[in-house]
């Protein structure tokens, strides 16, 4: 297969997912400490991107090393930022269900911004993002914020169990991480949380 004309990093996230790049099941990955994760084959650039879905591995390095997932290079302190995500109470995350394994040691009322699956970009990355991408253009919940300097990553699990090539399980269901979520925390509490709405979820970068 031809490689594409469309540059991986510059015409197309680095973290998006091509359709030549096939879902190949559950394996140890080095992204989560050796945990079992979902994998996915490497073939970014050849066959077409698949703008509305992120590349399993490549998802969990950019949140595991800080990578922005417009260029794949590392982002720096004081260069890092959100498009879509959200500030919310922690009370608030945990309410609607999106906080799994969120420390207890982060109260309810610290706002935190959940970035969903998606690492911080450099600011020059989000600007030429908002000028190219027709999403991020239409898209009216964008708010460039900077990413706080503290934050938690909480892995996203699913159930899965060993199948035969006949269909038949073969052992019992076990907890593999797909994506990882990212949580940035800020230096703000809001104590009047309980009478806030619950945030809405962000959306993926493309
Ligand atoms: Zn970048």
């Amino acid at each position: 297969m031809k490689k594409s004309a469309l540059a991986v990093g510059v015409d197309v996230p680095w973290v998006t997912s091509w359709t030549e790049e096939t879902v190949i099941g559950v394996r140890p990955c080095a992204t989560v400490a050796g945990r079992p994760a979902l994998v996915q084959t490497d073939a970014a650039g050849f066959g077409r991107p698949q703008y509305s879905q992120n590349h399993l591995v490549r998802q969990r390095q950019t949140v595991l090393r800080m990578l922005c997932p417009m260029c794949g290079q590392p982002t720096q302190a004081g260069d890092r930022w959100t498009q879509v995500a959200r500030q919310t109470p922690a009370g608030l995350l945990r309410r609607a269900g999106k906080a799994v394994g969120l420390s207890r040691d982060i109260e309810d009322r610290r706002v935190v911004i959940d970035a969903g699956s998606i690492a911080p970009l450099h600011k020059a990355c989000v600007d030429r993002s908002l000028r190219y991408c027709p999403h991020l253009k239409a898209d009216p919940n964008v708010n460039v914020m900077p990413f706080p300097a503290q934050w938690t990553v909480l892995p996203l699990l699913i159930e899965a169990a060993p199948m035969l090539e006949t269909g038949e399980l073969a052992g019992a269901a076990v907890l593999v991480v797909t994506f990882l979520q990212l949580v940035g925390i800020t230096g703000r509490t809001d104590r009047d949380w309980r009478f806030r709405k619950a945030p809405r979820e962000p959306q993926p970068a493309s």
